[in-house]
């Protein structure tokens, strides 16, 4: 085993620290009080070729891998969650599955704008009835002529109202069950198609989370993304790669919040001394920083399988359920290492407490990542 980092990989992170250093961390508290999309970000995210990462450089991408892929979502959102998981959405769930699954003309059509960061892409799969459930879904699609008429209702949908692409998953046979779901590709302004709540969140505040609403929304025939009644079990194939990002999103928040409670540690005194000079408290920080670098192994093996063309399922959710749950030990420790000065917005801790609570829940929560891992070990 290799533990060592490539120059280039280094590089990539060096880049990304920089930019979330520099562009972000200055706006951070701003953007969640105020519920900011910072759009303009994700543009020049787009320059440094962080929106189209895994996409190859003839389709307007950087024809990286899930390394330098989980090192960038971790490396923003070490600094913040919400850039982070935006990044995320739009890469590996809406850009990825147009790239995996759609066709030449399709890829060059939507991949490739998307690719550049020119356009943000949204990815619809949770309905109000149909979370953990997502066979369960109700949107409809159903061919007229040429065209496909989508109704229905998705929720919790990031970018549902930035988004400029969206794939929605819809029914098309519901006799066949899950084998009756389609995967389709929607452009914003599209008659019928609209974005509903904007959700006011509990973390994260700064990324878009919208309902999307389907209303006699008509797409060219041609918008069909994959096989039709395929859209399920190729969604279950981008979540592999999604859940990685997930892990990544949650080891960078727990970094960020490791780095804040140890720097903390450092100069709060107490008793004389520096809190960090206390057992009680080099115990979490050596808890915290074991816990961290576990999630990290585990979500590098993950990143690395998927880049040998390895099926990742079992590692994929591994890696999610560990890092999420993982984030939400280290972000409650960074609160209590902060005391009181936890609690309130002087300090980066109670964001972050706030933030990692969703990579519990997101992409499958804990108790799906249980499922999926169960059965694969009982297979
Ligand atoms: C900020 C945010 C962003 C999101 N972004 C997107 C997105 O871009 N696209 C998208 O499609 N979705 C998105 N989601 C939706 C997310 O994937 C779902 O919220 C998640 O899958 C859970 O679905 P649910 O909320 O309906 O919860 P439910 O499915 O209603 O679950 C409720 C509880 O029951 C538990 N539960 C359910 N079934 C079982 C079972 N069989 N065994 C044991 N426990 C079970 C769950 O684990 C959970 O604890 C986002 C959600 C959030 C909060």
């Amino acid at each position: 085993m290799d533990f060592t980092q490539s120059d280039e990989l280094r590089e990539i992170r060096r880049v990304a620290r920089d930019f979330a250093e520099k562009e972000i961390r200055p706006h951070v508290m701003e953007w969640d009080e105020k519920q900011v999309f910072p759009r303009d970000i994700l543009a020049r995210l787009g320059e440094l070729g962080f929106m189209g990462i895994l996409i190859p450089a003839e389709y307007g991408g950087s024809g990286l891998g899930y390394m330098e892929y989980i090192t960038i979502v971790e490396e923003l959102s070490r600094v913040d969650g919400s850039v982070g998981i935006s990044v995320a959405a739009h890469n590996s769930l809406c850009t990825g599955h147009i790239f995996t699954f759609g066709t030449e003309d399709q890829k060059r059509r939507f991949a490739v704008p998307l690719a550049k960061g020119e356009k943000i892409g949204a990815w619809s799969l949770t309905e109000p009835e149909a979370g953990s459930d997502a066979g369960g879904t109700q949107t409809t699609a159903r061919l007229d002529g040429d065209q496909w008429v989508l109704n229905g209702q998705k929720t919790f949908t990031t970018h549902g109202t930035y988004g400029d692409i969206c794939v929605a998953m819809a029914m098309t046979n519901k006799q066949a069950g899950h084998h009756g779901i389609s995967a389709f590709i929607v452009e914003k302004g599209t008659p019928g198609f609209t974005a509903g709540k904007k959700e006011n969140k509990l973390g994260l505040r700064a990324s878009d989370t919208s309902t999307v609403i389907f209303d006699d929304c008509r797409i060219p025939k041609d918008n069909l993304l994959g096989q039709a009644g395929h859209g399920f079990v190729d969604a279950l194939t981008i979540l592999d790669g999604g859940r990685i990002s997930i892990a990544a999103l949650a080891l960078g928040m727990a970094q960020g919040a490791y780095e804040s409670a140890l720097k903390y540690s450092q100069q709060r005194k107490q008793f004389g001394k520096t809190i960090s000079a206390f057992q009680g408290i080099q115990f979490k920080l050596a808890d915290m920083a074991t816990d961290i670098d576990c999630a990290r192994l585990l979500t590098h093996r993950a990143a690395w399988m998927k880049d040998q063309g390895m099926k990742t399922t079992l590692e994929s959710s591994m890696a999610k359920l560990h890092a999420s749950e993982v984030a939400v030990r280290v972000a409650n420790e960074c609160v209590q290492i902060h005391g009181g000065y936890g609690y309130i917005k002087d300090y980066p801790a109670e964001k972050f407490y706030r933030d990692v609570k969703l990579c519990t829940i997101g992409e499958g929560t804990s108790e799906i990542q249980r499922l999926v891992i169960a059965r694969e070990l009982l297979k």
